[in-house]
């Protein structure tokens, strides 16, 4: 079985081939003509997806070596993500299956994020909890199967990478200020400052509180001291990462605790943040959980996660017809 998988929700363009459930290559064209305007401008990104879909589609199947007609399917992503960036992706790849007359498979980006975990060793067994961390969502999930799962919990409000996202705008870092807030937060004092952790009830979160929060709080610094943001910026950065990283370890806590699981992953774009690695292998050694973490390069949006979702719609025979269209707001 050879996937060829395309991946266009958001502002990455990427494309990947997977072999009898083997990842052959992972090719992600990032865009970066969003950096300028401090976030993704949806009509911009759906013009760089036209820009970069075909070279980095043909770049992945050079480089696996195999030709169009060694594919035994096409699959896209078809949402959760930007009408536009996704209706690039899934035009594209219907037109391909169309014309080698290969069967169509339809992704669910959030799932395919949790099923990044099955490109390597080692896998999670089920069912654990997976907390899926990324720019448009926060979600607590529990993973019954490789295409089961259930939305246990998750955001009323903002992502928790748009609080970091938000947070690095504010203190007037490049986007997406996600990465840059990690790596000072790593030379801060994360006690330095204190940030109100918003409960919502049951599983769920809230992270628009926080980002106001730091507006109000930047705002009366800067009264007492224009230089505060320079002279104390890894300190805020360190701060606010951990007052969202306790507040995505409470809820998590508690859904393990629930359920009566102690297998946990991460998965999504923050799962990158280190912050958030180190206080998961903590937790693991305190209370016994087995934690499993995805490789950097699986964490931020790629093709990869997309064709391991669809070799096991494939083994299942799960296709779509090729009257589908791209579902913006889809749920797992
Ligand atoms: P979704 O998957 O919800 O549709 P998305 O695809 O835009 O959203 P991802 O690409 O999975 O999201 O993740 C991007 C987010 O991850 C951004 O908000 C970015 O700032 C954040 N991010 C990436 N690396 C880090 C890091 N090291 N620390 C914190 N946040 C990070
Ligand atoms: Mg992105
Ligand atoms: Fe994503």
């Amino acid at each position: 079985i050879n996937i060829l998988a395309i991946e266009s929700s958001c502002d990455e363009t990427s494309a990947s081939v997977i072999s009898d459930g083997k990842i052959l290559n992972n090719i992600v064209a990032t865009q970066s003509v969003h950096e300028k305007y401090g976030g993704v401008v949806p009509e911009l990104a759906s013009r760089a997806h036209q820009q970069h879909l075909i070279p980095v589609v043909s770049e992945a199947l050079l480089s696996s070596g195999l030709k169009a007609e060694d594919l035994s399917a096409v699959a896209v992503t078809r949402g959760p993500g930007l009408m536009g960036s996704l209706m690039v992706g899934l035009s594209f790849a219907k037109s391909y299956a169309y014309a080698l007359g290969i069967p169509l498979i339809d992704v669910n980006h959030m799932q395919a994020h949790i099923l990044a975990h099955y490109i390597d060793d080692p896998k999670p067994a089920f069912p654990f909890i997976c907390l899926t961390v990324s720019g448009g969502h926060t979600q607590l999930v529990l993973v019954k199967s490789h295409l089961d799962m259930e939305v246990i919990g998750e955001t009323l409000d903002d992502a928790v990478g748009e609080a970091f996202d938000k947070t690095a705008k504010l203190l007037g870092l490049p986007y997406p200020g996600g990465p840059m807030v990690d790596k000072l937060a790593a030379e801060g004092n994360p006690l330095a400052y204190t940030f109100p952790l918003s409960e919502m009830p049951g599983l769920n979160y809230s992270f628009s509180g926080i980002k106001t929060a730091v507006l109000y709080f930047l705002r009366d610094q800067l009264k007492n001291n224009e230089d505060f943001i320079k002279d104390n910026l890894a300190d805020i950065c360190a701060s606010v990462q951990y007052t969202l990283i306790k507040m995505l370890m409470q809820k998590l806590k508690r859904a393990t605790r629930e359920h009566r699981i102690s297998q946990v992953a991460i998965a999504g774009g923050v799962s990158a943040n280190s912050g958030l690695r180190k206080e998961l292998n903590s937790l693991a050694a305190d209370l016994g959980w087995k934690v499993f973490i995805p490789k950097f390069e699986y964490c931020t949006d790629n093709a990869a996660m997309i064709a391991m979702a669809a070799h096991y719609k494939f083994l299942e025979g799960d296709f779509c017809g090729l009257d589908i269209s791209p579902i913006a707001k889809m749920k797992i």
